[in-house]
């Protein structure tokens, strides 16, 4: 057993920051991160041996709970098989079939490693099939890593490519138009001005990556309305909502469908995996029909493809976002209760098995300005005194939170009485 202090100490000196992932580093609340030694169901148990209750489900991948005894047991059977064979196998082609079934939009699906590599080939495909350059996303929604959607707006103005990492050519970042999210009117000004050269707006429909933003009404049919205006190519990015806040994914929620579709998180079980789908007429302009190339050694990984088939299997249940969901309302209106017995402003939000916390005064917060001017600090010394009393939250003030089909009614009721003792020490 080896406390975590040591564990990053040592990470340090050969990773970047001790982690492979930034976020992780918990540079957002200060502190040392958790080393996860292993996890089951609900729990995860860190390297001296203590349990938290798990409210990251490795950033939304598990829907069922850790470890989830006919995943495991898939990815042996799989395992046993061989690891990759860089060759097609059938259960790629069930694992299409079954995406297509669950997600209308969906003609055809490629299977990819990660959401990134989801995101940055659909916008890829977006321009080739458009012949367009121009990219829309908002401010605040992510999309992964790629150089054309690591931009973002300057001060929630319509905002014309302005570079938010080192690295990322400012001739890239100025085909990537970003705009404010739940802004329709915004959207509807920049396609006037500039709609036929724009190839595609990325949504995520639900945002999840600036806390948890639900779409207002109207704001996603307005993105629907214009794309078809202008012909351009609607990207839901569904990574983070595919699977989670209902089995058809946001679009089936909110009844919208979009051109191409992102997946990524719960369709790879825990397992490295994304896939983008969408309409036939586009699909087919992907390599090895069409011109736009695309490609990956491991895509579509036999093992990989097991954890997600019986993942995606397991959740089409009846009763299973009934369920999720209404786990996931008794957290947030526990906490909200709680919260304001103890004289604390906090307002939430949640769709299916996401939520948001916002330490704000505003009853809803909608908007992503409205997501920064939230008590930072407050909300760091809440994820402190609930992680010191064995609750396991997003380590960011900026990231949504995840329920699982695991976490049982005392799973919620113990984190509720914590929170609310950790409220009060938090007001005194
Ligand atoms: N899109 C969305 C909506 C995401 O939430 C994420 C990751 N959190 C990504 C894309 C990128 O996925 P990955 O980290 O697997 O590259």
């Amino acid at each position: 057993m080896t406390e975590a202090s040591s564990l990053f100490s040592d990470a340090k000196l050969v990773i970047p920051g001790g982690v492979n992932s930034p976020v992780r580093s918990f540079s957002g609340v200060g502190g040392t991160p958790v080393f996860i030694d292993h996890a089951k169901g609900a729990y995860i148990y860190d390297s001296v041996g203590n349990r938290y209750i798990d409210y990251v489900g490795s950033w939304g991948p598990m829907i069922l709970g850790h470890a989830h005894p006919d995943v495991i047991k898939a990815v042996k059977q799989a395992a046993e098989k061989g690891l990759s064979f860089g060759a097609p196998t059938e259960i790629e082609t069930l694992m299409a079939q079954r995406v297509c079934e669950l997600v209308p939009s969906v003609d055809m699906v490629r299977m990819v490693s990660s959401g990134t590599e989801a995101t940055m080939s659909a916008i890829r495909l977006a321009r080739g099939y458009t012949g367009r350059d121009k990219i829309v996303k908002f401010e605040g929604c992510y999309h992964g890593h790629s150089d054309a959607l690591l931009v973002k707006a300057g001060s929630g103005a319509l905002t014309f490519g302005v570079p938010s990492s080192p690295g990322v050519p400012a001739a890239v970042a100025e085909n990537t138009i970003t705009l404010t999210y739940n802004d329709s009117e915004a959207v509807k000004a920049l396609f006037a001005e500039l709609g036929e050269q724009i190839a595609c707006i990325i949504v995520e429909p639900v945002a999840g990556n600036m806390n948890c933003i639900p779409p207002e009404p109207g704001f996603l049919e307005c993105l629907r309305e214009v794309c078809d205006r202008y012909n351009s190519v609607l990207i839901f990015d569904e990574v983070m909502t595919g699977f989670r806040v209902g089995l058809s994914g946001a679009q089936g929620l909110y009844n919208i469908q979009p051109d191409l579709t992102t997946l990524g998180k719960i369709i790879g079980g825990g397992m490295p995996v994304g896939a983008f789908g969408g309409l036939r007429k586009i699909m087919e302009h992907l390599a090895p029909l069409g011109p736009v190339y695309q490609a990956g050694t491991l895509s579509g990984n036999p093992v990989a493809m097991a954890a997600g088939l019986k993942t995606l299997e397991l959740i089409d249940q009846p009763g299973f976002y009934e369920a999720l969901t209404a786990k996931t309302e008794k957290l947030t209106s526990g906490l909200k209760a709680r919260a304001a017995q103890a004289g604390i402003a906090m307002t939430t939000n949640s769709v299916g098995g996401m939520f948001g916390l916002f330490f704000s005064t505003e009853t809803q917060v909608s908007r992503f300005a409205q997501v920064m001017q939230c008590d930072q600090d407050l909300f760091k010394r809440f994820f402190h005194a609930m992680l010191d009393e064995g609750v396991y939250l997003a380590p960011s003030a900026f990231e949504a939170g995840f329920v699982s089909a695991a976490h049982s009614d005392e799973d919620l009721e113990k984190t509720l009485d914590i929170a609310e003792a950790v409220f009060r020490r938090l007001q005194a």
